[in-house]
């Protein structure tokens, strides 16, 4: 008896696994098709100067719209297209496709691509930055690549060369995530970061909590310390902004200046008609 209830345990995980593992295969092949199709589409999120308010550049995020799923996350379609390969092409599309719209911004807005462990460690990686940067016109400076420590650990001495050959160009590197991953510290050292950018969970909140306030002053110090700008992901409410305020973080980005939205949403900013600079004030 025990031994047929244990084959049909095995059969039934079997047939559960095989079923998310179909799943998954559609999707990667849909996602070979995604961009060619129209599926995908780019959402742009303000990030604001804190002290001032003012919007000093937008991070890209990615969509796709599936044609019977409807959307589909990101933080579920981009580990399969990282898998399968999917991730260069879509990659080199989300690239070349911000760098042309943050080239007819005013200087000095900025635009933040993020960019995954397989395209940093492909070939012709940087080759494909400067390349894209060229075509689009756009300055290197107003580039901005925001790479997790989770793209670092596979190969750190090429992620190292990579990093250091993309910076060469101008274009500046944040590291995203920060203090979710794997010895954060140390990266903070080795890899040539141009600026820090906090993770939600530690800025949700920031404001009541004694102990995530008090790892998000430390990492204010640390920034501070290695003369590297804070970022704080995911701002919702006015007392996590006024606590980063108080306590000199340098830019926010989140639900509370404004959501991702197709780039038209923000033609305010990006055609230069901001309305008195320095002027605090929310975006949403
Ligand atoms: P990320 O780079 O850390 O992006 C920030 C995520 O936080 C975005 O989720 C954004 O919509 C969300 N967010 C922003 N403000 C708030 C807030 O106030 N509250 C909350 N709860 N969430 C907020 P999204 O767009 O779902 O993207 C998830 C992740 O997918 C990104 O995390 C990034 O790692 C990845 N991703 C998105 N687009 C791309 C892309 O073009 N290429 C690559 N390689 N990865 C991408
Ligand atoms: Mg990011
Ligand atoms: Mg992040
Ligand atoms: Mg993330």
């Amino acid at each position: 008896r025990a031994k047929s209830e244990g084959r049909g345990t095995y059969r039934f995980f079997e047939h559960k696994m095989g079923v998310q593992v179909r799943d998954r295969r559609i999707l990667e092949h849909e996602l070979r098709h995604a961009v060619a199709r129209g599926e995908m589409h780019l959402v742009y999120q303000p990030q604001t100067q804190v002290e001032t308010g003012e919007v000093i550049g937008f991070e890209v995020l990615l969509r796709w719209h599936h044609p019977e799923r409807g959307a589909v996350s990101p933080a579920v379609f981009i580990p399969i297209a990282e898998e399968s390969g999917a991730i260069l092409q879509i990659g080199e599309w989300v690239l070349r496709q911000a760098c042309r719209d943050a080239a007819s911004w005013p200087n000095p807005l900025a635009v933040a691509v993020n960019v995954s462990a397989v395209q940093i460690h492909a070939p012709h990686f940087v080759q494909l930055v400067h390349e894209v940067l060229l075509q689009t016109g756009l300055k290197p400076d107003r580039l901005e690549i925001e790479i997790t420590e989770t793209a670092l650990i596979r190969d750190p001495v090429r992620a190292l060369s990579t990093l250091r050959q993309v910076k060469a160009l101008g274009v500046h590197i944040a590291m995203d995530d920060f203090g979710t991953g794997y010895s954060s510290l140390s990266n903070l050292r080795s890899f040539p970061f141009d600026k820090i950018k906090i993770d939600p969970s530690f800025i949700r909140a920031v404001d009541t909590n004694e102990q995530t306030a008090a790892i998000v002053r430390s990492v204010l110090g640390l920034g501070r310390g290695l003369g590297l700008p804070v970022l704080a992901e995911g701002v919702e409410t006015d007392a996590e902004l006024r606590f980063l305020a108080a306590e000199n973080c340098d830019a926010a980005q989140g639900y509370l200046m404004g959501r991702p939205a197709p780039i038209e949403r923000f033609s305010q900013f990006t055609h230069g008609i901001q309305d008195e600079p320095g002027k605090p004030g929310l975006v949403a």
